[in-house]
């Protein structure tokens, strides 16, 4: 299938800010447009069925996988976390650059599929930072925290199949950077997966 758009696969360490981040590339771009995963992990305070994710049962999102409904998916922290087909396709079609905002075995799997795909890195600009943020979200316990950034030490192994590597210490700043690396990437159909 020849897609107008590309796929934009954005990961980063939990506590990075990516959720921030790609809400933003949202609203001050029209050509992007963001997808919303399903999952199997609990909403956190304040989150929303649609909005953040689709919160489903472990059942239905195996129902979903027999499916073939999902582009990727991958378990990660005990819950699975997976980037529904028909929204992105149909993106794609209408020549959206669709931001997917998941972690690196789905990353992987994405750069095979879609070999146009950008994938991009977002770091903290420092591990106390990083710290901060995690325990400003006040919504998990210090065993989660602990765990995800256990889990963010093992993805930062992965990181060199990363195509750049994008710091988030300013947000408008880093807005404008990962734009101008996709606008970038419309011109270099196959990167270096
Ligand atoms: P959180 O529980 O903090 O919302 O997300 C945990 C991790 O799952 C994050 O690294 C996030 O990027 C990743 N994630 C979210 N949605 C998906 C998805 O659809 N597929 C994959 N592979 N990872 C996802």
């Amino acid at each position: 299938m020849n897609h107008k758009g590309i796929l934009i696969v954005v990961s980063g360490f939990s506590g990075a800010g990516k959720g921030t981040l790609m809400k933003q590339m949202v609203r001050s771009y029209e050509n992007y447009a963001l997808s919303i995963s399903m999952t199997t992990r609990e909403p956190r305070p304040g989150e929303e069925e649609g909005k953040e994710y689709f919160f489903v049962s472990k059942e239905e999102f195996e129902d979903k996988i027999s499916k073939d409904g999902l582009i990727e998916y991958a378990s990660y922290c005990d819950n699975y976390y997976g980037t529904p087909r028909e929204y992105v396709e149909r993106q794609l079609e209408r020549g959206k650059d669709v931001i997917l905002e998941i972690e690196i075995q789905g990353a992987l799997k994405v750069r095979k599929k879609f070999p146009t795909a950008l994938l991009l890195f977002v770091m903290p600009p420092s591990v106390a930072e990083l710290k901060k943020r995690l325990e400003g979200r006040g919504t998990e316990s210090q065993e989660v925290i602990k765990k995800r950034l256990r889990r963010a030490c093992e993805e930062a192994e992965g990181i060199e199949e990363y195509d750049y590597i994008v710091i988030n210490d300013e947000l408008e700043e880093c807005v404008r950077e990962m734009h101008s690396l996709i606008r970038a990437a419309h011109y270099a159909p196959v990167r270096n997966g």
